[in-house]
């Protein structure tokens, strides 16, 4: 078991340097502050503009420890571990712990379960929990997957349930659902140009502090550099794919951290990557692993019945497929001129 990805800090290295503000003359709104920490097992890095800037940016940064506090799968004192070892019995969780696990439990019925918060048990057995990789057999991850299923969830008046085998863990979605508590609380208190990189998940706050639009650059994980630049205004933007944890077995195989809930191996849909573009950075985040386990056609269709954030998706065979909403907000780099880009049209 050889290698282990670790995309995301070139990642956030790109953006940071494609994302610096031009032309700020000493207004209030060009005032920046920027704060890097680490927090929910990433580098995080904010930036925001204003005269409050710096005072919100520790504001935000108390909070995130907080909701890490909350939702930490390894912290004995949050309630998602409360939650994993409470043997079977009711949990009471407070009302943020709570909206979370309902907005995932709402997610995997409209993924038609290709997004399932119950994996926990087979990402340890794959030891993508712990770093120490191997291959289960087909039979342990039977046996496994007869104690997984969001169905199986009671949340009910601050009280959650789960059958006592159950693990759940929020890794595909509480970076995104924490970027939205974080740009509501910096919306509310004057902030109006910001941009937080949550470990690679970005959320934008309004537009840069000269009003023009966030560039941020989409990482090629085949190739390296950027696949070319996106420009957003008050957006999330997630990415996900294999390439962001894995390992390889001696023939050269790779075994990644998202997983198909039907069978607990590592999906594997065609897809390198997929980038989610939305209101939402929760959307963002849980639809960016959900469709990387779809795959182009089910994802496409996905984006036809619900048309409430777009996405960017790379396959294996150098295909770029873009939704017509932000097709004229992105350009191709010349780099990458190999790939072939086609608008996925409503
Ligand atoms: P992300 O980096 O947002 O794509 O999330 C990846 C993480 O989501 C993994 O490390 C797992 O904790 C979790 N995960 C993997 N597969 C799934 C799935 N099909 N549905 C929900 N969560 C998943
Ligand atoms: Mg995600």
């Amino acid at each position: 078991m050889k290698t282990k990805g670790h995309f995301s800090f070139l990642l956030i290295l790109t953006l940071l340097l494609l994302s610096g503000c031009s032309n700020s003359s000493p207004t209030n709104d060009a005032i920046q502050a920027q704060t890097n920490l680490f927090a929910m097992d990433t580098y995080m890095s904010f930036t925001a503009y204003g005269a409050r800037a710096e005072e919100m940016l520790a504001i935000a940064s108390e909070r995130i420890a907080e909701l890490e506090g909350l939702w930490s799968v390894t912290n004995e004192n949050s309630d998602i571990y409360k939650i994993n070892h409470s043997a079977g019995a009711p949990i009471e969780i407070g009302p943020e712990t709570e909206a979370l696990i309902s907005y995932t439990i709402d997610l995997a019925e409209k993924t038609g379960g290709a997004f399932d918060p119950t994996l926990y048990p087979i990402l340890t057995a794959w030891g993508f929990t712990t770093s120490h990789y191997q291959i289960p057999d087909d039979g342990t991850l039977e046996l496994l997957l007869e104690n997984t299923g969001y169905d199986k969830i009671t949340l009910l008046d601050g009280e959650i349930t789960i059958p006592a085998q159950m693990q759940i863990d929020m890794g595909a979605v509480g970076k995104g659902y924490a970027g939205d508590i974080l740009a509501d609380l910096l919306k509310s208190n004057q902030i109006k140009s910001a941009l937080l990189d949550l470990g690679g998940n970005i959320q934008t706050i309004g537009t840069r502090p000269d009003g023009t639009p966030w560039r941020l650059g989409i990482l090629d994980p085949v190739e390296g550099g950027n696949l070319g630049v996106l420009l957003v205004e008050d957006k999330a933007v997630i990415t996900s794919g294999g390439y962001e944890r894995f390992f390889e077995d001696d023939d050269g195989v790779r075994y990644w951290h998202i997983l198909d809930p039907s069978t607990g191996k590592p999906a594997r849909s065609g897809l390198v990557s997929v980038t989610v573009v939305g209101n939402e950075g929760r959307q963002c985040d849980a639809l960016s692993t959900t469709l990387f386990v779809m795959g182009l056609d089910e994802a496409s269709a996905f984006w036809r019945s619900n048309r409430n954030f777009d996405m960017i998706l790379l396959t294996e065979n150098d295909e770029l497929f873009i939704t017509e909403g932000i097709a004229d907000s992105f350009t191709l780099n010349a780099s990458h001129d190999h790939l072939t880009m086609q608008v996925i049209q409503r």
